[in-house]
C-alpha cells in the first residue's frame, strides 16, 4: 500500500524549510508527498528577502485536488501567513474531517515574521481544536498558551497541558531553543506525558528543524505509527537530520538540516 501525506504550508526556495523541507521528509520516510502551497517566501540561509501570499481560492483548489482525489493518511500544517488563508484552511479541514500536525509557525530562525501578528488569534480559534497534535517550540508555545516563556520542564508541562485544554488533541513543546546538553520535548497527549531526550547537536545548521520534525511525524501517521511512536521516530530523524548537517556548508547564513 502506497501511503500519502499533504503538508499545507509555505514554500522556502532555499529549500531548507517549507514544503520543500516537508516532501524532502516524506520521502526519506517511505511516504509520498502532496502539497498545497499558502504562501512563496523568497528565503535563502540569511533570510527571508520577499514573501508572497496565495489567494484563498487557489489554496482551497489544492486542497481539494488533493483530498476529492487521494487517499490522503496524514496532514500537516506548517506556514499559514494571514488569518484569511487560516479560516481557508480550517473550513476544509473540517470538510474533509482531517486532524492534522499543526506546527504553529510564526517566526523563522532568522527573525523574519511568517505568521501576522493579528492571526494568531485566529489560528487558536481555527485551527488549533481541529489539531491531532500541536508542535510549539518554546516561543511559539508561550505566544499561544499566553504564558512566559517556559524555562523548565514542569513549565513545558504546564503550557503542554495548555494547549490541550484550548482544544489540541495533543502537544508536543519542544525544548531545542533551550539550553543545556539534552535538548527535552514534552508531550502530553491527553492522558500521559512523556519526556523526550536527544544529546544537544551544537550547529549553526538548524533551518527547517520544526518543519522537519513535524513533517516526519505526520509521515509516521500516515504509515499507521501510534502518535507516541510517531514522535519517537519523528526526533531520531532529526537528529540523525541536524548530526548530518553539522559538516554541511550550504550558503553564508543558518544553514539546513540535511535530509
Ligand atoms: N520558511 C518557511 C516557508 C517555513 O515554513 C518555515 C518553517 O518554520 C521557515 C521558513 C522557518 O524555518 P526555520 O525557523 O527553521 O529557519
Amino acid at each position: 500500500m502506497t501511503c500519502i501525506a499533504i503538508t499545507i504550508a509555505g514554500s522556502d526556495s532555499g529549500g531548507g524549510a517549507g514544503i520543500q523541507a516537508d516532501l524532502k521528509t516524506f520521502s526519506a520516510l517511505g511516504v509520498f508527498g502532496t502539497s498545497a502551497i499558502t504562501a512563496i517566501t523568497a528565503q535563502n540561509t540569511q533570510g527571508v528577502t520577499a514573501l508572497e501570499d496565495i489567494s484563498s481560492g487557489i489554496i482551497a483548489a489544492q486542497i481539494d485536488a488533493i483530498l476529492d482525489d487521494m487517499n490522503v493518511g496524514a496532514a500537516k500544517i506548517g506556514m499559514v501567513s494571514r488569518a484569511e488563508t487560516i479560516v481557508t484552511i480550517a473550513q476544509r479541514l473540517r470538510h474533509y474531517r482531517l486532524r492534522p500536525v499543526v506546527d504553529p509557525v510564526m517566526v523563522a530562525t532568522s527573525g523574519d515574521r511568517l505568521l501576522q501578528e493579528d492571526a494568531i488569534d485566529t489560528l487558536k480559534a481555527e485551527i488549533l481544536p481541529q489539531a491531532a497534535i500541536v508542535t510549539p517550540n518554546l516561543p511559539e508555545a508561550a505566544l499561544l498558551t499566553g504564558l512566559p516563556v517556559a524555562r523548565t520542564e514542569d513549565e513545558m508541562i504546564v503550557q503542554a497541558r495548555a494547549l490541550v485544554d484550548m482544544g489540541a488533541g495533543a502537544a508536543l513543546v519542544k525544548g531545542g531553543h533551550g539550553t543545556g546538553p539534552e535538548s527535552v520535548d514534552i508531550l502530553f497527549d491527553g492522558q500521559d506525558i512523556a519526556r523526550l531526550s536527544a544529546p544537544r547537536i551544537d550547529t549553526r545548521n538548524t533551518h527547517g528543524t520544526g518543519c522537519t520534525l513535524s513533517a516526519a511525524i505526520t509521515a509516521g501517521l500516515a504509515r499507521g505509527l501510534s502518535l507516541i511512536d510517531a514522535v519517537r521516530e519523528a526526533k531520531s530523524f532529526l537528529h540523525s537530520a541536524l548530526d548530518a548537517a553539522q559538516h554541511m556548508k550550504v550558503g553564508k547564513g543558518s544553514g539546513p538540516v540535511h535530509h
